[in-house]
């Protein structure tokens, strides 16, 4: 599919109407390996031009039937097809995914995994949608059918290059929808490596367009185009605030998945081994790149200090380095702005509150984006730390006395996409179950996701949710139809 190459660097073409194509002003951008900081190849720079002719594709691809007028069945088959070509590659995938985004072989391993059940999950779902028979009182048939909302533009982030873009693309052709992509800048290479099998699986011209490009000038066209019918978008709550705006003059649907600054609860009476592992992994996986992270983490004052300790003994033995490499368990942060960003709290931190962990650079890398996983204590739920969302590896420890307490500090954010609480009380659990303002609350553990249920934001972590069933509903929308059986005249006038 590549066209020119620069010396050992592939140039990508982007996928437009079944077409590897440039973009027409004919720009470039690169796309890095943040372990090493070298360009890894060139993608196509996109503008309003090129938005517009993917979206005159896929608006092609629905109103003239070619996607339309295929069976749910098919498409499901399509769905399963592609999900066994990722499989059967994984391992390339898999590699392409952690050269470009620094995350770890493992984890971009279980990620591509996680992409082929989500295509399977919406393959098998594509059957599943039904309409009703309404209950009316007059002698007709009332229905209610539900049928696809047409063009999807959607915009995603660079944490989770692959699996954010299969959340968007899976529910969306199952319920017959055609899409125009958007990766993030820094990580568009997986998902155009997949798109090399979407003739090969049968997907019709314009059924799913990938347009590489920035986001204020191919995300924002996107956005505003009136041949856009709806956005679902994954990224930060600055950027959503635009789209909402954006998608108001021409009255899209949105769906939004947004950030957060998630509380991690712990009481005195949870399993301590099991605890401390838990805000570990809640808040440093994936570099903590995560938009549930468990980045607020609070410790109840009996075992604050010791639970402390206890982290910090562990978060410096966590193996940072190349991440290709087997037993690496965090990698570098996805880009130079990242490290910046994420290296600029580190300091805010140390103003604001005690340094128990890191807080700087590893020693002895040389390149490549790393930070250290740090742990700040003592810290207030009004310090900046604790307020905004840092998007790296880096843990606000908040004490708390008492479980009303607990819950006043986790619910005391603008965010509200998750929360978490590990106690052995089942009825404290349950309480807290209740009041956590949070679209996923976890017992006892954090992070696991699946497919079959929904994620979502409450608050100004967003609307809509994605995945399991909730995540086609919001590709559909409802028609009424009402066929009356009375064949005399209405006899008003
Ligand atoms: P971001 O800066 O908001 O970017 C997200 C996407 O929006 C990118 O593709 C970006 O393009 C594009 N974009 C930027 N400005 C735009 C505009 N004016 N109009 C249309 N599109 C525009 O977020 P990020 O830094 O990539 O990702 C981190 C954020 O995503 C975090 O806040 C995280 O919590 C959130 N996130 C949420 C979830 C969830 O499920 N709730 C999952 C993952 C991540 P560029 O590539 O040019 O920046
Ligand atoms: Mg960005």
């Amino acid at each position: 599919m590549a066209t020119a190459t620069k010396p050992n660097v592939r140039t990508y073409q982007m996928y437009v109407n079944g077409k590897w194509v440039d973009s027409k002003s004919g720009k470039t951008f690169p796309v890095y390996d943040p372990s090493t900081e070298e360009v890894i190849a060139y993608v196509p720079d996109a503008g309003p031009d090129d938005v517009d002719r993917a979206v005159q594709a896929a608006r092609a691809a629905f109103d003239e039937g070619a996607w339309r007028s295929t069976t749910a069945q098919e498409r499901g088959r399509l769905l399963f097809k592609l999900a066994e070509k990722i499989r059967q590659n994984t391992a390339f995938l898999a590699e392409l995914e952690t050269r470009n985004s620094g995350k770890p072989i493992v984890e971009a391993e279980y990620d591509v995994g996680d992409v082929a059940t989500c295509f399977e999950y919406y393959g098998g779902l594509a059957t599943k949608v039904v309409g009703y028979v309404n209950p009316v009182p007059d002698n007709a048939l009332s229905l209610s059918m539900k049928e696809p909302v047409g063009v999807a533009g959607q915009i995603i982030p660079w944490n989770y290059p692959l699996l954010m873009a299969a959340w968007k693309l899976a529910p969306a052709l199952a319920a017959g929808c055609t899409c125009v992509l958007k990766p993030a800048e820094q990580t568009p290479l997986t998902i155009l490596e997949v798109a090399n099998w979407f003739e090969e699986i049968g997907l019709p011209p314009g059924v799913v367009n990938i347009v590489t490009g920035y986001g204020e000038t191919a995300g924002a066209p996107l956005v505003a185009h009136p041949g856009v019918d709806k956005v679902a978008f994954t990224g930060s709550a600055a950027v959503g605030k635009l789209i909402v705006k954006a998608a108001a003059d021409t009255v899209k649907r949105v769906t939004l998945e947004l950030g957060g600054k998630s509380p991690n609860i712990f009481f005195a009476d949870a399993d301590f081994e099991a605890a401390v592992d838990g805000a570990l992994f809640g808040v440093f996986i994936n570099q903590g790149e995560v938009c549930s992270a468990g980045s607020r983490i609070l410790a109840e004052k009996p075992i604050y200090k010791k639970f402390v300790d206890a982290m910090c003994e562990k978060a410096k033995k966590i193996k940072l380095g190349p991440p290709l490499e087997r037993e690496t368990k965090m990698g570098p942060v996805v880009s130079k702005e990242q490290y910046d960003r994420v290296r600029s709290y580190q300091d805010v931190g140390k103003k604001e509150a005690k340094l128990a962990a890191g807080g700087g650079r590893p020693a002895g890398l040389g390149k490549g984006y790393y930070v250290e996983p740090t742990i700040f204590y003592d810290v207030d739920n009004s310090a900046k730390i604790a307020r905004e969302e840092i998007f790296g590896p880096v843990a606000a420890v908040i004490p708390f006395e008492g479980e009303q307490n607990a819950l006043k500090i986790a619910n005391d954010t603008p965010y509200g996409l998750a929360a978490a609480v590990w106690t052995r009380d089942i009825f404290k659990a349950m309480r807290a179950v209740k009041s956590l303002r949070a679209g996923i609350v976890w017992v006892n553990h954090m992070q696991p996701t699946y497919v079959e249920a929904p994620w979502g934001g409450f608050k100004q972590s967003g609307f809509g949710r994605e995945l399991g069933p909730w995540g086609i509903e919001e590709y559909l929308e409802t028609k009424q139809v009402h066929i009356n059986l009375n064949e005399q005249p209405i006899g008003w006038y």
